[in-house]
This record gives structure tokens, sequence and C-alpha cells, in this order.
């Protein structure tokens, strides 16, 4: 298929080098012209804007940082809504607020352009693997168009989970148990040191019991290490815990541990520390104990 990819970052370079290696033609663009080049070194075209990339393309991927990056990429000027052609799916695999995602998908809808929110989970290491986790909304038809063919050459698993937006509100849910989760492996291990106990050894004995996860798999070593190299940015997790609180006013959802959890995080980026992996929320415990 003719793809256009557009958001070259951490997530975005291996997942567009991913459809490149499954036999997609690919044309892609970031604002950054730098990040294009390890895709144009891979076989894939460089555009020189978002409408250049939506432009003959059957499928657009946007993978950017938050809701106004995607709307500025899909509804501004030079954007895809001005290059793609009528029919085109747009696939957005950002991680946004779902109302940002039905208000773009509006406007698609406006222009014939058919579009699903799908946001990932798993990180840089599943990305490149491509094993991500795809949490889909929106057009059912268009979902089962690209499921084999651009979805599952990315990922694992691609499940549908509602209208325009549910993907969003999936991501949203996957992103309070991670945040919480991390807080959780923080504030217990600070435990274990301060108690005299080694964590090594803890951690040891504990992932394989019910307090064991995925995050404590991929994030007590960095945690003990100390190595804090992204990975997911806290600000980046600071975006999603700001519109899961957003999402839950709007519903009326008390979320009290995520609220609690983004002041940590928020404190971290006053801190200088924005750009750390969200496993450095173990620096506030750090900060806390005085360490
Ligand atoms: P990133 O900051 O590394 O990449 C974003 C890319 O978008 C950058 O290359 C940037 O130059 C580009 N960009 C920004 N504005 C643009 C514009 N107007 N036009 C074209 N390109 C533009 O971020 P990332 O870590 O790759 O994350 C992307 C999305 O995926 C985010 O929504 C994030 O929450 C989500 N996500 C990230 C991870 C992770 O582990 N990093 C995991 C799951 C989901």
């Amino acid at each position: 298929m003719r793809i256009g990819f557009i958001g070259l970052g951490i997530m975005g370079k291996p997942m567009a080098k991913n459809l490149l290696k499954a036999g997609h033609e690919l044309k892609v663009y970031d604002v950054v012209r730098g990040n294009m080049e390890e895709l144009v070194d891979a076989g894939a075209w460089a555009a020189g804007s978002a409408k250049d990339a939506a432009a003959q393309a059957e499928v657009v991927i946007t993978m950017l940082p938050n809701s106004p990056h995607v709307k500025t990429v899909v509804l501004g000027k030079d954007g895809v809504l001005e290059g793609a052609g009528e029919g085109t799916i747009l696939i957005d695999m950002s991680s946004i607020a779902p109302l940002a995602s039905q208000e773009v998908g509006k406007a698609c809808e406006a222009r014939g352009v058919r579009m699903i929110d799908a946001p990932v989970s798993g990180g840089e290491p599943k990305a490149v693997d491509g094993t991500l986790a795809v949490m889909v909304g929106g057009d059912k038809a268009a979902f089962e168009q690209v499921k084999e063919e651009i979805l599952l050459k990315m990922a694992a698993t691609a499940v549908h989970c509602g209208k325009l937006g549910a993907g969003n509100t999936t991501k949203l849910v996957n992103q309070v148990v991670v945040a919480l989760n991390i807080a959780a492996v923080s504030e217990g291990f600070m435990l274990a040191k301060m108690a005299g106990v080694d964590p090594e050894l803890v951690y040891q004995a504990i992932r394989g019991g019910l307090a064991g996860s995925t995050v404590m798999d991929a994030k007590v070593p960095m945690i003990l290490e100390k190595n804090f190299k992204p990975g997911f940015k806290i600000d980046l997790h600071i975006k999603d815990l700001n519109n899961a609180l957003e999402t839950a006013h709007q519903v009326g959802a008390p979320l009290p541990l995520s609220a609690e959890v983004l002041e940590m995080m928020t404190n971290l980026h006053f801190d200088g520390n924005g750009n750390d992996d969200h496993s450095a929320l173990a620096k506030y415990y750090g900060k806390l104990t005085g360490e």
C-alpha cells in the first residue's frame, strides 16, 4: 500500500521501518528534517509537508506528541486534509485526548477521509520488534481494511474498542494503570532501601508473585541502576494524565491517585527531569528521603 507516515520520533521511526520491511511504499514527514534520514536510507521517500505525505496515499499514519500537534498536522495549512484524496484512511496512532480525536474525525468526514484513532502501548522496544498493543476506535470497516496488512505489521494485537475516541480512552486507562504502577514500585523499593533490605534481592523475591508486573520488570531494573534514559518521557506521561483528568471531569469520574501522581511528575518536570524516562518517578521518593 502507499502510506504517508508523519512523526518520526522515538516510536514513529521504528514503526515506519516495520511497514517498509513489510513491503509498503512510504512517504515520510517530520518537522525535524533530520528525523527522516534513517527512513530515506531504508527506502522511504521524504515529503516536504504533511500535505505532500498525504497526496496519493491510500493510508496516512500520524504519530505525534499530543492533540494540538495532530490538529495542526491534519487540519492546518499544508496539512493532511489539503493533500488526502476521498476514501483515504487516516490512522492517528498518537496518544491524544478522545475529544480531540472526535473533533479531527468530524473534519475528516466532511472531506471524505475515514479516520480511526489507534494509539499504542509497549514503548520503544516493542515498536522496534513490531509487537505493540494497538487500541482502536472509529470506522470499523476502515479498521478491518488496515488491521492485517498495516496494524499487525507494527503490533502483536489490535483491538477495536468502539466509536472514534474509544482508542484514546482505552490508552488513558493504560496510562493511569502504568503511572500508578510505577509510583507503587518506586514507593515499595524506597521502603526496602530505607529498611535495609537489598532492593535487588527484593525484586528477585517478589517479581514472580502477585506484585510482579510488566511494569515491574521493565522499570525496576532502570530504577535500581538509576538509568533514566527514555523510553517514555515524564513530560509525555504528564500530558496523558492531564488528558485522563480532563476526560474524567467531562464524565464525572473521580481519579484521586492519578491526580496525586500527576503532581509528583509535575514536580519532577520543574526540577528539570521532564525528558527523563517515567521510571524517574523514583527520584521523587529520593527527594522525599533526602537522597
Ligand atoms: P517523540 O517526541 O519522540 O516524537 C514525536 C515526533 O513528532 C518528533 O519527531 C517530532 O519532530 C514530530 N512532530 C512534532 N510536531 C510535528 C509536526 N507539526 N509535523 C511533523 N512532525 C512533527 O514522541 P514519541 O515518544 O515517539 O511519542 C509519540 C506518541 O506516541 C505520543 O503521543 C506518545 O504519548 C505516544 N507513545 C509513546 C511511547 C513511548 O514509549 N515513547 C509509547 C506509547 C505511546
